[in-house]
């Protein structure tokens, strides 16, 4: 079986199998042969020694002659043979520090020969020390991989090397052949030209050559790919048909009056897709979880907007929550705005919220006077309770867990239509992989007439000249943000560095009005502070990262981010879009100090290059790790074997592809062709809540 335990493999025994589950977490034959080698040693190619860099690190072959074999006395008497080692492109050095006298004269000189081993480089010199040499052509050449697993020093004394691995996994694959069966159907091997199962654990193991190897890794990352997918859309297909929702059948005179009349400007083509695929799913009987990615900027708020119309013409209420308060009462004053003239009913419900006002809202939304909430979390607590709340959205899905998102399902018998709008866009395979049970809808599209922000990087000793820009744009009649890092663990810390920066920064700039964002602010506080600088009375706004989110002051040109290089990219990325939100061109300064880190050069380069939030998103998930990304929680969920979600992502779309056309097929997995697959997909992951539920 394949969760035998290993103690009764061939040479391992119960003390042997303790270590190996104690350093490397083997405990069964599953495990073992899911041991994949780290690299393998590759004697089917010649290196020439022009092409050794810094970099060649595995082992590697070269052609060519032995010349100049000496012994070298060093130390109290110690010996070392030395040589140099000539092909056509170049030379190297040999190194023997043990020898016997019959193996130095054994070494054949001035004849072409293969040598085999690790390549060292020392003050410039590339050198091999204890080369395997082989005079036999046909032998160099053999053309087989030779596997390298992980091991320690640790298990080695104990025998467990890398030649006791190899030895059990061929003992696994010479006999129990039968126990890797294939779990995927067979025409599905034959239309993507797979490697069968067993074959491709053999070749991942011992591979007959390069390319069996390069088919067996690919069907291994297929494989996990597809079950990881196949999880999610099993998940999503019984929701689908299990979680009834409300048909939103109409399309009515809410809707249609403020689609041809209100909008101040003409939808972006990705606006109206989005808005497509919205409404398809609200005119099901099935609760919608939509996922509405889109960049900073790219009108992610009337895509709303016009959804909660849907939502009304059916008669059906909506909420909309914002993660903070700034953001509620932006949002709310931005659509109230937009709703002027119509008998559309909006309010704010936000922590400060008077006794008195929260008392009416909760009675307009008990019987149906009012349309439209628009909220903190203050939106979820027991109290606010709906006539008919038919659609919730959440703007900022990070700052919100899984759980406050059920809370609002459970604000109706029917549960609301869900869209949540995230503008941290993602990498593409993260999200295939992550939210499959979501379906995703991207605004991949800028408003026209935008200009592109323009970004610079900026060092402390160019602080005059930025802040001699900074004064130009003011005069302009612009207005601009300097955003600081926190930077001390301590927040007395943080506000006493804010205020000495504050200082600075009135100083400079006398003739302006300067005002102040922070964390330690009371809501009204900040909401003052935010309301003097979007009316323009203020010309500059020294903030903390508290206005990292969503912020929208059109008029407002340029960002300054101080100490730059404290920032992560894609935080980076969302306070640059607070500027570049009107018709003006923006900019956006990156200061940082003169020194910076490999990795800080990175982002600040990635940002000076590009405005596009994917490929910064890519590249913050090259720096951090898709695990890091997602946040602790939930990067255990992407733990794959083989399969990488940098560089794999073509392996990725294939599979979800593959997995769609398959559940559309057959949903529950009946069919002749796929019962291998169900069964496996049974015993593997039962039980296990991450994955969908079959029976
Ligand atoms: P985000 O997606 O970041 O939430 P917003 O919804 O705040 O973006 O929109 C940013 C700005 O762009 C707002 O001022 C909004 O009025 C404007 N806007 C949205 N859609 C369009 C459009 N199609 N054409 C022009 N301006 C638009
Ligand atoms: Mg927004």
């Amino acid at each position: 079986m394949l969760d035998s335990s290993i103690e009764f493999l061939k040479g391992i025994g119960p003390e042997k199998a303790k270590i190996i589950r104690a350093v490397l977490g083997i405990s069964t034959v599953e495990d073992f042969l899911t041991f994949f080698p780290i690299r393998y040693i590759d004697k089917s190619k010649i290196v020439n020694v022009a092409d050794l860099t810094e970099e060649t690190s595995a082992e590697i072959q070269l052609k060519g002659k032995i010349t100049d074999v000496q012994e070298l006395t060093y130390g109290k008497g110690q010996k070392r043979l030395t040589a140099k080692f000539r092909d056509a492109t170049g030379t190297i050095e040999l190194v023997w520090f043990r020898y016997s006298k019959w193996m130095k004269e054994q070494i054949p000189i001035h004849r072409e020969i293969f040598i085999f081993g690790k390549i060292n480089l020392f003050n410039g010199v590339f050198s091999m020390s204890h080369p395997e040499i082989e005079t036999d052509e046909k032998k160099a050449l053999s053309g087989t991989l030779l596997p390298i697993y992980s091991s320690s020093e640790k298990l080695s004394k104990r025998g467990i090397n890398n030649k006791f691995f190899q030895n059990v996994v061929a003992e696994i694959l010479r006999n129990l052949p039968a126990l890797i069966q294939e779990n995927l159907p067979n025409s599905l091997l034959r239309n993507l030209k797979l490697m069968n199962r067993l074959q491709a654990y053999a070749n991942i193991h011992f591979p007959q050559d390069l390319a069996h190897f390069e088919q067996a890794n690919r069907r291994l990352k297929f494989e996990e790919a597809f079950f990881f997918q196949l999880g999610y859309a099993l998940k999503k297909h019984h929701h689908k048909t299990s979680m009834v929702g409300n048909p939103f059948p109409i399309i009515g005179k809410y809707f249609t009056e403020f689609y041809d009349h209100h909008i101040p400007f003409e939808l972006t083509g990705a606006q109206k897709k989005v808005l497509k695929e919205i409404r398809n799913d609200l005119k099901k009987p099935v609760q919608m979880n939509r996922l509405l990615q889109g960049d900073v900027g790219s009108g992610k708020t009337m895509v709303a907007l016009l959804s909660m119309l849907m939502a009304l013409d059916n008669g059906f209420q909506s909420c909309l929550m914002a993660p903070t308060e700034i953001l509620a009462q932006q949002h709310y004053n931005g659509i109230s705005e937009l709703l002027k003239g119509s008998n559309v009913t909006v309010r704010l419900l936000t922590g400060s919220t008077k006794t008195a006002d929260r008392k009416i809202i909760h009675q307009e939304l008990l019987s149906g006077e009012l349309s439209i909430l628009i909220g903190t979390h203050a939106v979820l607590e027991e109290v606010v309770q709906f006539q008919n709340l038919g659609l919730a959205i959440i703007d900022e899905q990070h700052r919100f867990g899984v759980a406050q998102r059920a809370r609002l399902w459970a604000k109706n018998k029917i549960p609301p239509h869900i869209l949540v709008m995230t503008a941290t866009p993602i990498p593409r395979t993260l999200a295939m992989s992550f939210y499959s049970d979501l379906d995703v809808s991207v605004i991949d599209e800028l408003p026209v007439g935008r200009k592109a922000i323009i970004t610079a990087h900026r060092r402390e000793k160019d602080r005059l000249s930025v802040f001699r820009f900074v004064q130009d744009e003011i005069l302009k009649g612009r207005q601009a943000y300097f955003v600081y890092p926190l930077i001390e663990e301590s927040e007395t810390m943080d506000y006493k560095n804010l205020m000495e920066n504050l200082e600075h920064i009135t100083e400079f700039f006398s003739d302006c009005n300067v005002t102040m964002l922070h964390g330690r602010m009371k809501p009204d506080e900040k909401e003052k502070n935010m309301a003097y600088f979007a009316s323009g009375k203020a010309q500059i706004m020294v903030a903390t990262t508290v206005i990292e989110v969503g912020v929208n002051v059109p008029n407002a040109s340029v960002m300054v981010i101080e100490s730059a290089e404290r920032f992560g990219l894609s935080q980076l990325h969302q306070l640059r879009g607070r500027v570049g939100r009107g018709a003006e061109q923006s900019y956006c300064i990156l200061l940082t100090s003169d020194q910076l880190s490999r990795d800080s050069r990175t982002r600040i380069k990635t940002m000076t290059e590009t405005n596009d939030g994917f490929r910064i998103s890519e590249v913050d998930m090259q720096l951090r790790g898709p695990g890091d990304l997602l946040g602790t929680q939930q990067s255990g969920v992407i733990d794959f074997k083989k399969l990488d979600l940098l560089t794999d992502a073509h392996i990725i779309k294939v599979a979800q592809t593959t997995v769609e056309q398959l559940i559309q097929l057959d949903p529950t997995l009946q069919h002749a062709d796929h019962q291998s697959l169900r069964q496996y997909y049974i015993q593997q992951y039962r039980g296990k809540n991450k994955w969908g539920q079959i029976s």
